[in-house]
């Protein structure tokens, strides 16, 4: 890496019980304070952090695979990126672009059309978060196609608003006891090669989504299909081969929207700019946020300039959305990965991590497979013998992880799938350290 001033060490260093004194102390005055909804992985409070390595509030350094679910793609507190906000911050905070703009969300929209795929003239709008951009791109989709009808994959995960709740597929934990849902959103079958009948191709798991969509919703109602080409939270689940070819051509012969969430996948984290490129099809629209900006609230809609321009302008919007500050870190992120190769660098973490954990399901018997694609990786945890679920190992894989300072994250619709997104700078040395704390935790529970 030709700049990578790292300001803390990048190795694990263990100073106290995990969590130490001050984290609990922190722990106790927070559930006097902060609502039991906001639920927290893991009871370490943090203080800094540097490259792959977090430092908590007792000294201990931990290795961080977790990225804040794949937000610091780029390290933790890079330099670049905090120059560049902090050199904002004192310019020009807020002005609310849609009433006096500034060039700086201009850069950032010219960034991602630069990025997406597609050879054609793309449109963005920026909004804060995950979420929003998802909403944002149904609106668009139904203002453009006059229809109503969303559809999204099973196990997938768009976001926690009441819309996106609606399109969010699990019950647990994200929609349990908060409905109702707006209507006209539909779980449609996706492809998940672990679960799917032996044998089945993508060809075939799409043409079963297509049948789905004609017998439940109907082609002509459709206003969009929402895709993950990488599930995150359902489990980095990864489509066989020929699934987004033939739902795309579905869609394009339909006139319906093809939607790529790339709101985890995107920005670098699977070896590409955007994930959707693995399989060389062009979505309509494309969702970004959570890499895009290495930390600060952005998210953005891009797409065909036709369909992003049919909203009526005040149509879409809002007060923050490409905040000055905001679009100036993302700038400094797109930088990052243009200069120095951090698309490179996930594929090189994607090699290191396959090399040292691509056998853990002949090595361990709870393990049923491991998969991934650029700097996310999912190993699918299983009742031994069987394809059956297995949360109570990923509990006590996490715990094992944690209490020896590796943050790890969770995953899929069981419950049952131990998800790495770390960042791309992670060395191979952390990923070699990590990957044995884990696998202490794995060969307890394989006997
Ligand atoms: C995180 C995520 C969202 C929601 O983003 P927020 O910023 O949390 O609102 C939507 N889609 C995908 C694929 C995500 O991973």
């Amino acid at each position: 890496m030709a700049s990578s001033p790292f300001t803390v060490s990048q190795e694990r260093k263990i100073v106290t019980e995990l969590p130490g004194p001050k984290s609990k102390e922190l722990h106790a005055r927070r559930l006097k304070t902060v609502s039991r909804g906001a639920g927290t992985l893991v009871d370490i409070y943090m203080d800094h952090g540097s490259g792959a390595i977090l430092v908590d509030v007792d000294g201990n350094q931990i290795i961080d695979l977790g990225c804040g679910i794949g937000v610091t793609t780029i390290g933790h507190a890079h330099p670049a990126v905090a120059a560049a906000a902090s050199a904002q911050a004192s310019k020009l905070t807020h002005t609310l672009f849609t009433v006096t703009p500034y060039e700086n969300y201009l850069r950032v929209a010219e960034k991602l059309a630069e990025h997406t795929p597609g050879d054609f003239e793309k449109h963005s709008i920026l909004v804060n978060s995950g979420a929003e951009a998802v909403e944002n791109a149904v609106k668009i989709a139904r203002k453009f196609t006059g229809r109503r009808a969303i559809a999204a994959l099973d196990h997938a995960f768009h976001g926690r608003t009441n819309l996106t709740m609606a399109m969010t597929y699990r019950p647990f934990p994200e929609r349990a006891g908060m409905g109702p849902f707006p209507g006209e959103i539909y779980s449609v079958p996706t492809s998940y090669p672990f679960r799917d009948p032996e044998g089945m191709t993508g060809v075939e798991a799409a043409e079963r989504t297509i049948d789905y969509i004609n017998t439940h919703i109907g082609a002509t109602e459709l206003a969009a299909l929402f895709v993950e080409p990488i599930q995150g939270d359902g489990g980095i689940v990864i489509p066989a081969e020929g699934f987004f070819e033939t739902l795309s051509a579905f869609c394009t012969a339909n006139g319906i929207m093809f939607v790529a969430d790339e709101i985890q996948a995107g920005i670098a984290r699977s070896g590409a700019w955007y994930s959707i490129e693995h399989s060389g099809v062009v979505p309509d629209m494309i969702t970004s946020a959570k890499g895009i900006a290495g930390g600060f609230p952005l998210a953005a809609v891009t797409g065909r300039a036709d369909v992003m321009d049919s909203v009526q302008p005040g149509g879409i919007g809002g007060t923050f959305g490409g905040n000055p500050v905001s679009t100036a870190a993302a700038l400094a992120v797109f930088k990052l990965i243009e200069d120095e190769n951090l698309i490179g660098e996930a594929q090189r973490v994607e090699k290191a991590f396959f090399a040292r954990i691509g056998d853990w399901a002949e090595k361990f018997s709870v393990v049923g497979e491991v998969r991934g694609k650029g700097a996310m990786f999912g190993v699918e945890l299983v009742h031994p013998g069987t394809r059956k679920p297995n949360p109570e190992a990923l509990t006590a894989v996490i715990t094992h992880a944690t209490i020896n300072g590796v943050i790890v994250l969770d995953a899929g619709s069981w419950d049952s799938v131990l998800r790495f997104l770390p960042s791309v700078v992670i060395s191979d040395e952390l990923i070699d350290d990590a990957a044995t704390v884990i696998e202490e935790a794995l060969a307890k529970l394989s006997v």
